[in-house]
């Protein structure tokens, strides 16, 4: 039996106008027997037109998506756009407050926990609704990601491709393209299919990601980058007016490139400290070294090489220097190739 969403809002999806508000989640910790969690949101509405879902702190140490729908949210007039904006700058709230990935309440990350579970954990719950009712709701959706807390990633829009359906995979490839951001880049995470941009693909949404700053900061590029973007693909979707598109600060266009599977990601050998021998954005050979793992209590140890499984430019690359086995140090990414 089909179970629905326990979440609250009085939010009027239907209605014109602008409305800020909360989703309101029940939840009965400690400290509060009969309280909620209080998710924000906003729904800019003008007359008929496309349904975009623009989604921020997904993860809750990627700061640029929130702040640039913060800032949409605070100045949009309603008469700025035809059809309806549903906006989440921080659906992962507790995450968000905390500045993590995951959550604090269920050591969660959301953007594993789709389709999601109507009466599961705080996070599943959360990813419930966004699936179940969001996405109903929705033609397009933009899920804007920062490199968080671990990585330093190239300032670039997400192309998540369709398994069954080339026809979506190029409209996303589009309005992706559309974004305008130094890089276009198809990435479906391994395959994964609980993240947030792959369950909306198999929804049917036009669906655009983002990878915009580095190491849980927030960066004025990325943030420009990010802002000029979605107003791209709003007016690509034909919910704002103009086109707005103009040429990414590279000066080059929106370069389209691809993670080639699993010969894309450099993993740790050795738990130690990590010395990278590249900056993101370098030449890559195949077999070439990425960098050394370092023994800095045992100097007479030789360091452990971790090397490229292919050719490329190097799309993202660890920030903290302390690494485990397995963790990510660089992502390699190869041109899409012509037609
Ligand atoms: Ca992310």
């Amino acid at each position: 039996m089909t179970r629905s969403s326990i979440i609250i809002t009085d939010i009027d999806f239907d209605r014109d106008g602008k409305q800020v508000g909360t989703l309101n989640l029940p939840q009965s910790p400690h400290e509060d027997a009969w309280g909620v969690m209080p998710i924000p949101i906003a729904v800019i509405k003008n007359g008929t037109g496309p349904t975009v879902l623009l989604e921020g702190g997904n993860h809750g140490d990627e700061y640029e998506g929130p702040i640039i729908l913060g800032r949409m949210i605070r100045d949009l007039d309603p008469a700025e756009i035809q059809g309806r904006l549903i906006m989440i700058p921080a659906i992962n709230t507790p995450a968000v407050i905390a500045g993590q990935r995951t959550s604090p309440v269920d050591g969660l990350n959301f953007n594993r926990c789709f389709p999601g579970d109507p009466l599961g954990t705080m996070t599943q719950q959360i990813a419930h609704y966004v699936h179940d009712v969001l996405f109903e709701l929705a033609d397009a959706f933009l899920d804007l990601h920062s490199g968080g807390s671990s990585l330093d990633i190239l300032p670039s829009a997400i192309v998540e491709p369709s398994e069954d359906n080339p026809e979506l995979t190029e409209k996303n490839f589009r309005a992706a393209a559309a974004f305008g951001a130094p890089y276009t880049v198809v990435l479906n995470n391994l395959g994964d299919p609980r993240t947030a941009t792959a369950s909306a693909v198999r929804a049917g949404l036009i669906t655009v990601g983002t990878e915009l700053g580095r190491g849980g900061s927030v960066s004025l590029d990325s943030l420009q980058i990010g802002s000029r973007g979605v107003c791209n693909v709003l007016a690509h979707l034909g919910v704002m007016g103009g086109a707005v598109t103009t040429p990414p600060p590279t000066g080059q266009g929106s370069r389209a490139v691809r993670v080639p599977g699993a010969a894309g990601y450099v993993y740790s050998p050795a738990a130690g400290v990590f010395e990278p021998f590249h900056e993101k954005g370098a030449r890559i050979e195949e077999g070439a070294e990425a960098g050394l793992v370092h023994f800095l209590n045992d100097p007479g140890r030789a360091p452990v090489a971790a090397t490229y499984k292919c050719s490329g430019r190097l799309y993202a690359r660890r920030q903290p220097g302390r690494v485990d086995p397995g963790n990510c140090v660089g992502v390699v990414v190869v041109d899409v190739e012509n037609g």
